[in-house]
């Protein structure tokens, strides 16, 4: 039994105290044990990364992004390794891992700019003989807190660009997958980062609260569901922290009469049941407008049937199990709920069983119709591979239906009409929009984060929000040479005198 511990001033650390089984979601087998840590190790993180930060801030921004470099070849070089360790514990198919890893390198890449993102920037005389500036200059020491459906591409959303900006970073990733935070810390002492500038650290609840409650740690970045990221940013803030924090969503994807509906049907089984749907990107609503439901439906269903599910190391897999066994009962409860509440079941994945991964934590697509915004699965987040159909009358229903939803995080709209697209990308409250495109996930080099109950605080995380959410801004005005004398000024300095 693999026992899964922390990363602590450049190496592993076994745990000390209990531990919670990490499950291989294929099989149902318990494949190893991770620590859960606590005050103590959280104590060790920050006073590592306290002793580390003055010379890792004034390490020049260039040599940090060397480090990022470095960091990006070994990432490539252990793309193999770190996708199978995501399929081992996570449980999505390996060319889906291969592509959070991708996802995430782009950040690297990203960050490996960085000189260029701290520039600031100069004003030459704000007064007679007087030049201003401005920089940004690190936070100190931060923690990120991961959830369990991205555990490479999310932890890497913040670790490059918290790291290149000057911080410390403490990363406390997901129970449910935690080995792969650990060999990216490895990758990271390898790259050159020196020791305490970056830690893990396992664990849970406990870990959490460690995290919120210590005064060493000035910023906390949050990926998770919304009920945790709101606790996260109140009790984060609360205590002076600087927080982001990412929750939960309901991802609607619209089809209009115009729009080529095969491509629509194709962007609707990729981003409905891909990863079995455990992606807060994931469309989990079709908004069919006009007469496209039925026709929607017709092509949909047999679609939908025909899914090979299967464990994430088969290659002709599209898509693996779900994350834990609980996860899967409740997955599969919220369709028995749909079921009563009079949504139309028209593919039922329910009680799929694998020959040989019998007890594996499979469930099969599953499709609805008929869903109205008063049933539960049109509230909640299923986080499973369950789409439900919902008809409006026109674009203005669509988006009326949309903006009323507590969540915010992605949509997309499918047409051939650039001024509805146009309409749509201007009245819809999402942060993130999608025309023609069903995952609009930014590039690296522009930020990511959702609207409403989909996202608490004020920067979305990479790309230049990323950038100004680890660092504090600084202006400078100067006068040289020291021997002019204006007098003491008691009045408002007047620029420009
Ligand atoms: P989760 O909220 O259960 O866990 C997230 C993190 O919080 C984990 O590190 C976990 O250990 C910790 N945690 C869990 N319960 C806690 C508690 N009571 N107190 C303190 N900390 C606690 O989320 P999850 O199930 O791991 O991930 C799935 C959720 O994450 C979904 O809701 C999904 O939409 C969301 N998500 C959002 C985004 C986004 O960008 N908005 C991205 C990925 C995932």
């Amino acid at each position: 039994m693999q026992q899964i511990g922390h990363y602590l001033s450049g190496r592993k650390i076994p745990g000390t105290g209990a531990t919670a089984p990490v499950y291989n979601p294929a099989t149902g087998e318990v494949s190893g044990q991770v620590a859960m840590g606590g005050a103590a190790e959280v104590d060790a993180a920050v006073a590592a990364a306290t002793a580390a930060w003055p010379a890792w801030a004034a390490t020049p921004p260039l040599r940090r992004a060397r480090v990022m470099f470095n960091f990006k070849q070994l990432l490539e070089a252990n793309t193999k390794k770190l996708a199978a360790i995501i399929t081992a514990e996570h449980g999505k198919v390996l060319s889906d891992a291969e592509g959070e890893i991708q996802r995430g390198l782009e950040v690297v890449e990203f960050a490996c700019g960085i000189p260029h993102l701290l520039k600031g920037e100069y004003t030459e005389a704000v007064a007679t003989g007087i030049d201003a500036w401005s920089l940004r200059q690190p936070l100190g020491v931060v923690a990120g807190i991961t959830p369990f459906n991205f555990p490479c591409m999310v932890p890497l959303w913040m670790i490059p660009v918290a790291l290149a900006t000057g911080n410390c970073f403490i990363l406390k990733p997901s129970e449910k997958d935690p080995s792969a935070a650990l060999l990216m810390a490895e990758l990271l002492t390898e790259a050159g980062l020196p020791p305490g500038v970056f830690a893990v650290v396992q664990g849970g609840r406990d870990a959490v609260e460690s995290i919120l409650g210590h005064e060493g740690i000035h910023a906390i970045s949050f990926v998770g569901s919304t009920p945790i990221a709101e606790l996260v940013y109140r009790t984060g803030t609360a205590s002076g922290k600087r927080v982001q924090a990412l929750g939960g969503a309901k991802n609607h994807l619209v089809v209009m009469p115009d729009a080529d509906l095969d491509q629509a049907v194709d962007a609707l089984m990729g981003s409905a049941y891909g990863s079995a749907g455990e992606r807060c990107m994931a469309v989990s609503v079709a908004v069919a407008v006009g007469d496209v439901g039925d026709k929607l439906i017709e092509k949909l269903a047999p679609r939908v049937r025909a899914l090979k599910v299967g464990p994430g190391t088969d290659k002709d897999a599209e898509m693996g199990p779900l994350v834990t066994l609980e996860h899967r009962n409740k997955v599969s409860g919220y369709v028995d709920q749909g079921e009563k509440e009079g949504a139309k079941l028209v593919v039922d994945g329910r009680g799929l069983s694998l020959q040989g991964y019998e007890q594996g934590f499979f469930i099969g697509g599953t499709l609805f119709d008929n869903v109205t915004p008063d049933m539960t699965i049109y509230k909640d987040e299923i986080f499973g591979p369950v789409l439900g159909v919902v008809r409006t009358k026109d674009l203005g229903g669509a988006v009326d239906l949309i903006n009323a939803h507590r969540f915010g995080n992605g949509t997309a709209l499918f047409t051939a009409d650039g001024g509805a697209a146009r309409a749509f990308a201007n009245a819809i409250k999402i942060g993130m929009v999608g025309i023609n495109v069903p995952i609009p996930v930014p590039a690296a080099f522009h930020s990511f984060g959702g609207w409403k109950a989909s996202m608490f605080g004020d920067h979305h995380m990479h790309g230049p929000e990323g950038v100004r959410f680890y660092t504090r801004y600084k202006a400078v005005t100067q006068r040289w040479p020291a021997s002019i004398r204006a007098g003491a000024e008691f009045t408002m300095p007047q620029i420009g005198r």
